[in-house]
This record gives structure tokens, sequence and C-alpha cells, in this order.
């Protein structure tokens, strides 16, 4: 392949793309990018083409703020034609948003060929809207790079060894973000010295089985108000959950800031004690950066972690998290264990691509 079609739009793709995009290039591979905007804040998507120097997109389609079908519908409309004008050998989709189901359906129905990166994750829960973007997409794509072997094995599990698919087991483009910029992050980023950190928690929450069931967030931010009383707990605050904390009049005691950008997200995470978090991408890169982590969640697609005893799951019981922070903050681990490829996943997708 010589030519394809990225399509990002929500925070973590710009991470993964930023990873991949830089090995297609080394690979002479051309990539036109498709930003569907589903994510438009400055802080939640500019700062990360910048700091991470991602190609700025060929095309910007400016939807958010919808409900999921009207979002996933606009989508469809407005890269199908982009797909109809540029014809590229395959579009490439990451992980489980809007942006990804949308991207997959809009090529798939024009027989161009769909390339899923991080492909056969699942929580087996089918309420949240994650699950039922990578399950559908999976299903159509026709080459589908798992991060990891349990991801292989979900789809040996429900049939695919039996579809006309490609599987590769590549490992995670995350830890090899992870690991390209940390020096970067290193040279650039004074969040620690501008908000005078010491001993401190890092803590997102984002997900919208957290942020759109009010018992749930109050139980949430409870608890992190507990900890908050034994070691400073630091929020990146994700838009979603500043708007309902608003609405519910809600006022956390604990630190919250802005959302950060990559560079500053990397030095939080070097320098925390420990990490609570609801986010996909953020419980993996405290295994990289060897930070034990909480994840306030039922159930979690990286088991790897949970099995390991990196990671632990409490979902919203506020009680369990303050258990679990104690036990965690105790905790000595050897992070050492190979788990996600250790910052090869993304060259072995673009030199994958440049053969077929
Ligand atoms: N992230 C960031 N700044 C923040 C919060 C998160 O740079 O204030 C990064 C984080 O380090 C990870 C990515 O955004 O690389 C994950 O995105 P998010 O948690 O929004 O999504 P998820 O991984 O749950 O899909």
């Amino acid at each position: 392949m010589n030519r394809i079609l990225t399509i990002v739009g929500a925070r973590p793709q710009f991470v993964k793309a930023a990873a991949v995009s830089r090995k297609l290039k080394e690979q002479g591979i051309e990539e036109i990018l498709v930003h569907t905007g589903q994510h438009f804040d400055a802080n939640m998507s500019e700062v990360f083409f910048e700091e991470m120097e991602i190609p700025q997109p060929t095309y910007h389609l400016n939807i958010h703020g919808l409900n999921h079908g009207a979002m996933t519908g606009r989508m469809m409309e407005g890269i199908e034609s982009i797909l109809i004008k540029e014809q590229p050998e395959a579009v490439m989709v990451f992980g489980d948003t809007n942006s990804t189901l949308a991207g997959a359906l809009a090529a798939k129905k024009l027989h161009i060929p769909v390339i899923h990166v991080e492909a056969g994750l699942r929580s087996f829960n089918m309420a949240m809207p994650e699950e039922i973007n990578r399950i559908l997409t999976d299903r159509i794509a026709d080459i589908l790079f798992c991060p990891t072997d349990a991801a292989v094995h979900n789809l040996q599990r429900e049939g695919y060894d039996h579809f006309q698919t490609m599987i590769i087991k590549n490992g995670d483009v995350m830890q090899d973000a992870a690991l390209y910029y940390a020096q970067k992050a290193a040279v650039k980023s004074t969040i620690i010295e501008q908000l005078a950190l010491d001993r401190f928690v890092l803590a997102t929450i984002h997900r919208q089985e957290n942020t759109d069931d009010i018992d749930k967030l109050q139980n949430l931010i409870k608890g992190l108000n507990d900890i908050n009383h034994e070691i400073q707990v630091v929020l990146p605050m994700h838009p979603r959950t500043k708007h309902i904390l608003a609405q519910n009049h809600i006022k956390p005691t604990f630190t919250i800031i802005e959302p950060v950008g990559y560079f500053d997200m990397i030095r939080l995470l070097q320098h925390c004690q420990l990490v609570i978090t609801d986010s996909g991408g953020v419980q993996k890169e405290a295994f990289f950066f060897r930070k034990h982590c909480i994840t306030l969640r039922e159930q979690t697609e990286w088991v790897e972690l949970i099995e390991n005893g990196f990671n632990t799951l409490v979902g919203s019981d506020e009680t369990l998290l303050f258990a679990a922070y104690h036990e965690m903050q105790r905790k000595q681990s050897d992070f050492s264990l190979n788990l996600y490829g250790n910052g090869t996943a993304a060259e072995q997708i673009a030199r994958t691509l440049k053969e077929i």
C-alpha cells in the first residue's frame, strides 16, 4: 500500500495517530488525514497536533455536540464524500469512538479496505457506546491490528478465524507514543513546577457510564474528596465532566485543572504516586510509567493489567475506592513485563501495510 486515509476525531486517537503517522511516513506511505471534529477544544485537539507534530488534517468535518446517531450519521456522510474524491487504497481507524465506526462503515460500503488499530478489545458491557463501536468496527474491518493476546483471543472466540480478515498482534501504539514523547516532555513540560506538586494522585473521569449517572458521579467525587484528605488529588477535567458537575452544583474539594496537553500528562504520570481513572488509555499509561492504577469501572478491556496486579477495578463505589487507594499505595510490583510490545507497535503496522 502506498496511499491510505486515516480518520481521527477524539483525543486518544490523536495520540495513536501521532505514533502511527510517523512510521507511515518513514515507510513512504502517503497519508490523508481526516479530523471529524468530535473533540474540538484547543486543549482537547490542537495542542496534540502541535506538541506531537501530527500533520495538519487535510479535511476537518467539524462535527461535534450531537447525539450518537446524529453524530455518527453526519460523520459518515462527510467521510463518504471525501472517500469518493480521494479513492485511497485503505482507510485506517483507531479505537472505539463514533469517528471510528463512522469511518469504517463509510469505507466498507464503498468497498475500500478497513484497517482497525486497537482491534479485538472487549469489555463485554454492551451498555458502553465504545463496546458497540469496537465490535461493529472489528466485524467489518479487513486488517485487525490487535494490541494484546487477550484481544486476539476475543476475536477467535467470536469466530474470526473463519472470516476473511487479517489478524495481527502488533502491540500497543500508545506505548510507542509514551516512550517517544517522554523525552520531549521532560524538556518542554513545567507542570509539576507550575502547580508546585509534591506527592499527589493523578485522576481522570470522563466515561459516559460515570458522568451520565449522577449518583455514580457523586460517589466518585466523594471518594476522591476523601483521598484528598490524605494526599493531594489532581484531576485534569474533561469538558463533559465539568459541564455535568456544574449543572448539578457539585463542587469537588480536590485540585481540578483544565485538560492538559500530552507532554504535561506524561509528566503528571511520571511524578504521581498512583493513578485513578476511568480512561482506557490512561490505565495503560499508568503501567508504562510504572504506576499502580485504580480503575473506576466494573470492567476493563485491559485485562492483563488486572491479572498481573497493576490495576484494580472498583466501579463507582467510594468505599471500595478508598480501600483500594490504601492497598495500591503500599503495593510493590515489577513493571518490567512486556505486555504491549515495548514501543514497536506502529513500526509493525507501517511495515505490514507497505508489504501489502
Ligand atoms: N490525556 C491528556 N490530557 C488530559 C487527559 C488525558 O493528554 O488532560 C491523554 C491521555 O494521556 C491519553 C489520552 O489522552 O493518552 C486518553 O484519552 P481519554 O482518557 O480521553 O480517552 P480513552 O483512552 O478513555 O478513550
